[in-house]
């Protein structure tokens, strides 16, 4: 397996508004340091844990995305050095990243995660949610946090059909919201969805970033 021949192929097949964001996790930092040495700036992990761990290993011009479920109380932790935090999934966790980014003077970038996929199991928030978010307005008095964009996740299925959907539906979510509430909010532009089984569905439906681990790296053992 040719890792840089994996992210060339990718990045080839990319228009070029789309963001690839490379997900390592369960990856070691080698093969993390071969991908920023082959251009790759982007990179993902799910677990607060793990990436603390790769973090201080590797170059600091990395930019770190948060993609996984994140805890108010491990905030703390990624606030100094993460670029873009995907799974904000209610304003409680807003204020704490607002918290955390403040004392370490930093503007943290983040994603509000749309529960998209039939599965319960899926974080993220729903539509109404969304809105009653985005209209109480406290987010913009948050001087430390930078709502970015939407992110969300299909239903882990081979139906093209339905993810398709589902994708289109968190686009038409993003558009409304843009265009009805955010219309002066230039840099909300970001609207991460598509990942390896998935992404170019998602790209045809208007995805602007994807996360994608396993086309890249190789399978992950299955816990
Ligand atoms: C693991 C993960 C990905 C990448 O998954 P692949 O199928 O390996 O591309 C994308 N997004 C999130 C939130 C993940 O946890």
């Amino acid at each position: 397996m040719d890792l840089l021949q994996n992210l060339q192929n990718i990045r080839n097949s990319l228009p070029e508004d789309v963001t690839l964001v490379a997900v390592s996790k369960t990856k070691p930092v080698a093969m993390v340091e071969a991908l920023f040495n082959g251009g790759q700036i982007d990179f993902g992990e799910n677990k607060v844990q793990e990436l603390l761990e790769k973090q201080p290993q590797l170059p600091s011009q990395i930019r770190w995305h948060m993609i996984g479920h994140l805890q108010s109380n491990k905030v703390k932790y990624i606030a100094p050095f993460v670029h873009m935090i995907h799974g904000v999934d209610s304003l409680k966790l807003l204020r704490v990243i607002n918290k955390e980014g403040e004392k370490n003077n930093r503007i943290i970038n983040c994603l509000l995660q749309l529960h998209i996929a039939s599965e319960e199991t899926k974080f993220g928030l729903s539509e109404q949610e969304l809105m009653d978010i985005i209209l109480a307005g406290e987010w913009k008095e948050m001087q430390f946090v930078n709502i970015r964009g939407l992110m969300g996740m299909a239903t882990f299925t081979d139906d093209s059909e339905v993810v398709g959907r589902e994708f289109r539906n968190l686009k038409r979510i993003f558009d409304n919201v843009r265009s009805d509430h955010l219309k002066d909010k230039a840099d909300f532009t970001v609207l991460s969805m598509g990942m390896s089984a998935d992404y170019k569905t998602a790209i045809e439906e208007g995805s602007t970033m994807i996360r994608v681990g396993s086309l890249i790296f190789g399978p992950r053992k299955s816990l």
